[in-house]
């Protein structure tokens, strides 16, 4: 590698570590690389303060963002299914000694409980689908606050505005309960779809999630029964679309929430509040919240 290492010497462009190993942009993988280093420097910097923090990063393909990463001070660890991309990220883990980790293998079957003891952060520039598969996944957990102390993920434009959505907006929805009734997302960035080789259809953007405060009493399987259903038919009313959710007609009356209501209508707060008066008394009487 020319002049290659961490110490503030140049890296080869990354069109050349591309070229040099033969990493043409593969559809099946969803593989639309970030060359433009001043656009990752600002992407790794939307976390706040890396230096000497744990990252973990999925689909680091030639390197771009991991690079990135690695200048930002971060330890990284990344996860890549494309063994075409090891031997680049080899040479950028021998210019940051000790500061990169390449693990190869599909991220969706790794459980990052098992990658660090220590809390990270998660940084990604993702296939679509993955990325929204794991986003859930990482909202859902059991435990919380959870082990990551924030997701900075990249997403078609379209799911970021459905991440973020206010109640009464049109993109608000089962995803926007999900991310914000104990987590606090926000838009970081949009990233024009030029921005990427190959350039996808659409264009992305940037969300960056910490964790909230866990309200208390509230099962996260019973919070997503109740969107699933209520949003399964958003065009329903209330009283048709949660009438086969036990106790959920009954829980509107105490609430005060009109059941002539429509899912987009309810804040993600009356929502917890449902999904409290539904969740079972034992989960009640010990909170999910805080478990470690
Ligand atoms: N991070 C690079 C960048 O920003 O230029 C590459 C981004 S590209 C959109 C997505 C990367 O994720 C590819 O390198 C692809 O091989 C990898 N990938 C796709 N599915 C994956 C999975 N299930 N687990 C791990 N990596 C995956």
């Amino acid at each position: 590698m020319r002049g290659a290492a961490g110490g503030g010497m140049t890296l080869p462009p990354l069109r050349e570590v591309i070229a040099r190993h033969g990493l043409s942009a593969s559809r099946a993988l969803g593989q639309n690389f970030l060359l433009d280093e001043q656009l990752l420097d600002r992407i790794a910097a939307i976390p706040g303060n890396l230096k000497d923090l744990a990252v973990l990063e999925i689909g680091p393909g030639p390197g771009g963002l991991t690079r990135a990463l690695l200048r930002a001070g971060a330890r990284v660890t990344a996860v890549e299914m494309d063994r075409r991309c090891l031997p680049a990220l080899a040479e950028l883990a021998d210019a940051f000694p000790g500061r990169l980790r390449v693990i190869e293998g599909d991220a969706m079957a790794i459980d990052p409980a098992t990658l660090f003891v220590e809390p990270y952060a998660v940084v990604a520039n993702l296939p679509y689908n993955v990325g929204t598969a794991l986003f859930t996944g990482w909202l859902s957990g059991e435990r919380w606050p959870p082990q990551w102390r924030s997701l900075t993920l990249m997403f078609q434009q379209e799911v970021a505005e459905r991440i973020v959505a206010p109640s009464g907006s049109g993109a608000y929805g089962r995803l926007a309960v999900l991310a914000q009734w104990r987590a606090r997302p926000r838009l970081a960035m949009k990233v024009h779809r030029s921005a990427f080789t190959p350039p996808p259809k659409v264009m992305s953007a940037i969300v960056h999630v910490i964790p909230g405060e866990m309200p208390q009493g509230v099962s996260p399987r019973v919070l997503e029964r109740v969107t699933e259903a209520a949003f399964g038919q958003r065009r329903k009313m209330l009283r048709q679309s949660l009438k086969g959710l036990p106790g959920a007609l009954e829980a509107l009356g105490r609430l005060g929430i009109d059941p002539q209501r429509r899912a987009e209508t309810l804040s993600v707060a009356e929502f917890v509040n449902v999904a409290r008066e539904l969740s079972d008394t034992a989960e009640r009487r010990t909170p999910l919240a805080r478990s470690e």
